[in-house]
């Protein structure tokens, strides 16, 4: 796949801002809501979820949100949601 550092996981102050981001693939437990979040919020907090991904909030019911690791994630420009 298309990207730079290969893992994800490096922090590279000097990307352009304008360049793609990274968007993980996120799904509801308690509802069949799923969005795309962008790697900017994932690293805003602790990676105690499924993919090393944190526990977010479920936009439609607040319960827990979390990345699904049986799908890639996204580079993209825009918002894919
Ligand atoms: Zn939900």
């Amino acid at each position: 796949m298309g990207t730079q550092d290969g893992n994800g996981q490096r922090e590279d102050n000097d990307l352009p801002f304008n360049g793609p981001t990274e968007w993980y693939p996120y799904h509801c437990l308690a509802c069949d809501c799923k969005m795309w979040v962008e790697d900017i919020i994932v690293d805003a907090f602790p990676p105690d979820g499924p993919g090393k991904c944190p526990i977010v909030c479920c936009p439609e019911c607040g319960r827990d949100f979390v990345m699904d690791i049986e799908k890639e994630t996204l580079m993209s420009e825009t918002d894919p949601n």
